[in-house]
């Protein structure tokens, strides 16, 4: 098998249609063999000064929503997008001091307005999570109220919802309490992800080591680069071409039952998806 027989999926990529490459870097992606993107909007104090209401929350979604749009136009499959509240949102109010649960009042605020966009078939999933830096207990206590509301508004819309979080391998409580608000955990997905993770679905930063711990675990898993499309920070992250170069590699190794499970099988359990029905080369 040849990457041009599979779709090529990055399940968390950046574009900055303001200040990024925006499709420049999604023709990147293409050029290497991907197929389909899932474009997460960058936190919301990057694009507007003060995200805080519900109306500056749209202003951040639509430019993700014309950015995964602008991608679909270059890509042999498509690009979908991931709408939500980065968790570090919290240590930004509460430094221009909001309060933590004013704080959490208003990202929650920013999930609602995500999962209106997910339920009106404009965006995909959602995005939420906590700090993974240290906190203190009651901006802790806060982030993880908004979590958790967050796997309430993905259960009510039935869509998956990505998490940015600390590092670690052990989700299990985080996987129960999106269960406990009725949410699957198989629609909970950990971006940033190792190779090995219990509780959530991982999505596994396109490194070859933990790509070979994820492919021996033998378990539903995604890929990603956590593209920023930061012009000021070039190489702070991994590059758009990652992903296909890593699924090339991949096949290189005979590990394409790893391929189909991370391009075609996983997107389709956790998302609903079906990257190869979306795929016309
Ligand atoms: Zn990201």
């Amino acid at each position: 098998m040849d990457i041009d027989d599979t779709p090529v999926l990055d399940n968390h990529l950046h574009l900055d249609p303001v200040n990024g490459r925006n499709v420049a870097a999604a023709e990147e992606f293409a050029s290497q063999g991907g197929t389909h993107l899932l474009v997460l909007n960058k936190p919301s104090w990057h694009l507007v000064e003060k995200a805080t209401a519900a109306e500056t929350f749209r202003e951040v979604f639509d430019l993700t929503v014309e950015a995964a749009a602008a991608a679909t136009e270059v890509l042999d499959g498509r690009a979908w997008p991931v709408l939500g509240v980065h968790p570090a949102l919290i240590s930004k109010l509460v430094d221009d001091g909001y309060t933590p649960p004013e704080a959490r009042d208003i990202m929650q605020t920013g999930l609602d307005v995500a999962a209106e966009y997910v339920d009106n078939g404009d965006a995909l999933a959602m995005k939420s999570g906590r700090p993974h830096y240290d906190v203190d207990d009651a901006v802790w206590e806060a982030s993880n109220a908004v979590m958790c509301h967050g796997f309430e508004r993905a259960a009510d819309v039935g869509c998956a919802i990505q998490l940015h979080t600390e590092g670690g391998e052990d989700f299990e409580a985080v996987a129960g309490w999106a269960e406990d608000r009725g949410l699957d955990r198989m629609q909970v997905v950990k971006h940033y992800s190792g190779g090995r993770l219990r509780g959530p679905v991982k999505s596994v930063l396109a490194d070859k080591d933990e790509l070979e711990i994820a492919v021996e675990t033998d378990e539903p898993f995604l890929m990603e680069t956590d593209y920023i499309d930061d012009p000021d920070r070039p190489g702070a992250v991994l590059g758009p071409k990652t992903v296909p170069r890593r699924v090339r590699w991949l096949l290189e190794n005979g590990h394409e039952d790893a391929v189909r499970t991370a391009h075609v099988e996983t997107p389709k359990a956790v998302y609903g998806i079906d990257t190869e029905a979306t795929l016309q080369r």
